[in-house]
């Protein structure tokens, strides 16, 4: 048989987590694996009502074609609530809905990168994008994330020979829970404007802050911002697949162009659905709740693994998003421990293929905004145990 496969496809593999999630669909097992919001937070009466009403009222036109860019009406909400939460200034016209904010990646990786392009990414990382880019086949280059962000010599160097696209999460990221500091975001922002690296700023998790001050994007504070993504999945609802990305002028028409070839535009209907549902209820009301209830799991994971995990272990404390991630000592595998883990009936993810620089093999991510918090305590002694078992 001839290899009909593209080449591309030689250096992708199925999504490392899709396949942990098989093995924990098995309720009996306690999973901290997905990367799930909770389905209590999901706000299902009104969007029903919203549905209701958007088939009621303008039932074709929700299931017609559409544009491109989305929903204007959706569009203009979102810049609006760019200006009011995060003092940002963007329009209807620097935007376009996609669906879900892993389309943009995608998108950017139509748009921008050719075979071997160099594109810088945090280690570790967030595996959809790993995934997405290694479809276009370029050179990833590792800059190791600190407490507070990226190691600025790392990145000044690999900006200096020659990167071309810089992706990041600089708010809890995926799968570290780290965010920047307002040092650091500044000194990313310089380094971007100086060496004119691409930067793509992903941002699903920075409402999501159950502690102090929100802070200020790093595309905010460029002279020359690059793409700035967002998306309703962990403020709403991630079935509904409605993300965005802010970019602007000509590098948003070539976004346009590559959406266009890709799927034509978002569902017309989800979008009309979601339009319905920001315009008729209070969804600064409905986030302070997410935030509310992910901020007590939070509290009860990192007590619990205070009082059961080795001091030797050391944990992320996050001040929001979903997730905590976790170093054993030097040494242990966290492949090895999950086998044990699911013995136990408890799971997690291993940090390794989130590195795209090797290494990580002692690491491993929790989230702890899917399971209930009395769920949330018995994982976490089940994990102790394992670990305890594991380590010595
Ligand atoms: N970026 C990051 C960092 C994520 O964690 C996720 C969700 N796992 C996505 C993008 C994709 O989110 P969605 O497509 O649902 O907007």
């Amino acid at each position: 048989m001839p290899n009909t496969y593209a080449s591309r496809m030689g250096t992708v593999h199925r999504s490392f987590i899709r396949e942990i999630l098989k093995v924990t669909a098995d309720p009996s097992i306690i999973s901290f694996a997905g990367g799930l919001p909770n389905p209590r937070m999901f706000p299902v009466e009104a969007m029903k009502e919203a549905a209701v009403s958007v088939l009621g009222t303008s039932g074709p036109a929700s299931l017609q074609y559409s544009t491109t860019e989305g929903d204007p009406v959706l569009r203009e909400f979102i810049a609006g609530r760019y200006s009011k939460t995060k003092n940002l200034s963007v329009t209807p016209d620097d935007l376009i809905v996609t669906t879900g904010s892993q389309q943009c990646l995608d998108l950017v990786g139509k748009v921008f990168l050719n075979k071997g392009d160099k594109v810088v990414i945090e280690s570790p990382g967030y595996l959809g994008a790993i995934q997405s880019f290694s479809l276009f086949e370029p050179e990833f280059v590792a800059v190791p994330l600190e407490s507070d962000g990226p190691d600025l010599q790392r990145l000044e160097e690999a900006f200096a020979d020659g990167a071309k696209v810089f992706y990041a999460v600089p708010n809890f990221q995926n799968p570290s829970g780290l965010s920047y500091s307002l040092e650091k975001r500044r000194a990313v922002a310089k380094l971007l404007d100086k060496y004119g690296v691409l930067f793509v700023e992903d941002d699903p998790y920075g409402e999501l802050r159950f502690k102090g001050e929100h802070l200020p994007t790093v595309h905010s504070l460029q002279k020359k911002p690059g793409i700035l993504l967002g998306s309703f999945s962990k403020i709403a609802a991630p079935g509904f697949r409605i993300g965005w990305l802010v970019a602007s002028g000509e590098r948003r028409d070539k976004l346009i162009i590559a959406k266009q070839a890709a799927d034509l535009h978002t569902s017309t209907v989800t979008q009309a659905v979601m339009r319905e549902y920001v315009l008729n209820n209070d969804v600064e009301e409905h986030i302070r709740h997410i935030c509310e209830v992910y901020g007590s799991h939070r509290d009860v994971m990192v007590a619990m693994i205070d009082e059961y995990f080795p001091d030797t272990v050391e944990t992320t404390r996050p001040d929001g998003g979903m997730f905590l991630w976790v170093t054993l000592p030097k040494g242990c595998s966290s492949m090895e421990l999950f086998d044990k883990a699911i013995e136990r009936k408890v799971a997690f993810v291993p940090g390794k293929p989130f590195y795209t620089d090797g290494g990580g093999e002692n690491t491993l991510r929790l989230n702890f905004s899917n399971a209930e918090p009395d769920r949330i305590e018995e994982g976490i002694k089940r994990l102790a145990e394992s670990i305890r078992e594991f380590v010595r």
